[in-house]
């Protein structure tokens, strides 16, 4: 099928680059002219596992292409995703200018045959509605410059041929650092729509995915397709992070009455997931959510319900419990350490989780600012941001380029993001070149035995 994909960030370079390995024809539009050098010539502008190697492997085959230029691509596309972000404004909803760009962009090329205008983009329930009308105000607008420009004969005439088109809610629930796979292998597809037209189309899209023809297990049963309502669309999204976010936030809470019980979380944790109706997942205690997700969606929803006079009181709690969770690491190195002026903390990890370089929302940047702020000089080692032009964009840390420099001449490390070679670090050798010995593992990553036996003092989330 042809398709056009506008905006190519984590959701939506992935989407169009999994969507041509399967055969389809894509083009990806982005109006950042950087952005699209790179991904022209095969780089991705990412750092996501195996997104290079598709993308490199379709650009060879030809099924895709990247421009800058919106009327190509809505011309191509007989299905047109929009995939550009809606970050959080100050009061919490989301900034939904990028989609309303696009969407008018869309009207004022849409052309003669019928197109499917997919919402990817987290959007507030409503909006697919809200899309419909404005890409009806770009056809509009295209309608009246042609009538003003006399050359396409009487208004008649001109609004006769207005393009057809459906809009479809198609939430994403890939996750940063394991996206590839995720689009390969979800867990389920959610279609939002009252087109049964629209609804095929997008069937036909991704029968390949649901019949798992590109899955790492292609024996398992067919993936789920949920056919709903576009409201309904939209708020499964919502509700999804919303409680994935609280399912965190119920663990910290649990963490810390584990602190001042003396009871081990990570136990507690085990005990409880191996209830079916609980899960292992999304039960690990620490130092709170973060990334480009969570913290906007639940705000979103919370701002969602307030519109409708409702009082979202658990989705509040869970917000609170994450912000009093971001200091957890200072209060405990405060009791470790008592004065943290002049002292020097090194963060292990500083993207809001492993395998990606989003730095959106990290606690890894509350903590800097915190210990900024109370006389702390901070330094930092990240597998990916120390090794990338990341490290530019960030202030008040020195971000080093391996783990024993980060080491040298610390008070406390605190363990920020679980990136798996932290695991395997000479914790030995990084021990004799602190100041003192003190790890904070903000993940419940390490194992306390092991760092105890290579000299530090170790100090775990609830644990
Ligand atoms: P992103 O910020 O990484 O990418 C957005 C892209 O859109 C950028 O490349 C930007 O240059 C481009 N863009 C902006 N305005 C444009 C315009 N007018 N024309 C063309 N391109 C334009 O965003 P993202 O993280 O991929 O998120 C996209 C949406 O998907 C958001 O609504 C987000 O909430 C949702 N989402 C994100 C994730 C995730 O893990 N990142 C997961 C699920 C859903």
């Amino acid at each position: 099928m042809r398709v056009c994909v506008i905006g190519t960030g984590y959701v939506g370079l992935v989407t169009g680059a999994c969507l041509a390995h399967i055969g389809h024809h894509v083009i990806c539009v982005d109006n950042n002219e950087e952005k699209v050098k790179l991904m022209k010539a095969g780089q991705a502008p990412i750092f996501e596992p195996g997104l290079s190697e598709i993308m490199q492997s379709a650009i060879q085959s030809g099924n895709i292409e990247f421009t800058t230029d919106m009327s190509a691509g809505v011309t191509h596309g007989e299905i047109l995703f929009i995939a550009v972000g809606t970050p959080p404004l100050p009061t919490g909803e989301s900034d939904t200018r990028y989609v309303e760009a696009v969407a008018r962009g869309i009207g004022a090329h849409l052309n003669g045959g019928y197109k499917v205008i997919v919402n990817k983009s987290t959007v507030p329930i409503g909006s697919g509605d809200w899309v419909r009308m404005i890409v009806l105000d770009g056809i509009a607008e295209r309608q009246k410059v042609l009538v003003a420009a006399g050359g396409t004969g009487s208004s008649q005439a001109v609004v006769e041929k207005l393009p057809l088109f459906d809009v479809v809610s198609n939430p994403e629930f890939l996750r940063e650092g394991s996206a590839v796979y995720d689009t390969f292998n979800p867990d389920r597809i959610v279609l939002g729509s009252n087109s049964p037209k629209a609804i095929a189309m997008m069937k036909e899209l991704y029968a390949p995915i649901v019949e798992r023809k590109f899955a790492t297990d292609p024996s398992l049963p067919s993936v789920p397709v949920v056919v709903t309502d576009l409201s309904s669309a939209e708020m499964i999204k919502y509700a999804a992070n919303a409680f994935l976010a609280t399912k965190i936030s119920f663990i910290n809470e649990v963490a810390n009455i584990c602190d001042r019980v003396g009871a081990d979380v990570t136990q507690v944790a085990k005990g409880i997931g191996l209830d079916s109706r609980i899960g292992h997942k999304f039960l690990q205690a620490g130092i709170g959510w973060g990334g480009s997700c969570f913290p906007k969606d639940v705000s979103a929803l919370i701002h969602t319900a307030d519109d409708y006079g409702y009082e979202a009181h658990l989705l509040k709690a869970a917000v609170s419990i994450n912000q009093r969770q971001r200091s957890i690491a200072i209060e405990k190195l405060q009791q470790v350490l008592k004065i943290l002026k002049g002292k020097t903390v090194g963060l292990l990890g500083l993207t809001f989780k492993p395998d990606t370089d989003d730095m959106r929302d990290a606690p890894a940047l509350n903590l800097i600012e915190n210990l900024n702020r109370l006389g702390t000089k901070v330094k930092a080692y990240d597998p990916i941001v120390s090794q990338s032009g990341l490290r530019d964009g960030l202030s008040g840390v020195l971000v080093e380029t391996d783990p024993e420099r980060l080491a040298d001449g610390c008070d406390a490390l605190v363990l920020v993001t679980d990136w798996q070679q932290f695991r395997h670090l000479d914790y030995r050798k990084m021990a004799t070149l602190m100041n003192s010995p003190v790890m904070i593992d903000g993940r419940n990553f390490l194992n306390p035995q092991e760092l105890q036996l290579a000299g530090f003092y170790y100090v775990g989330i609830g644990r």
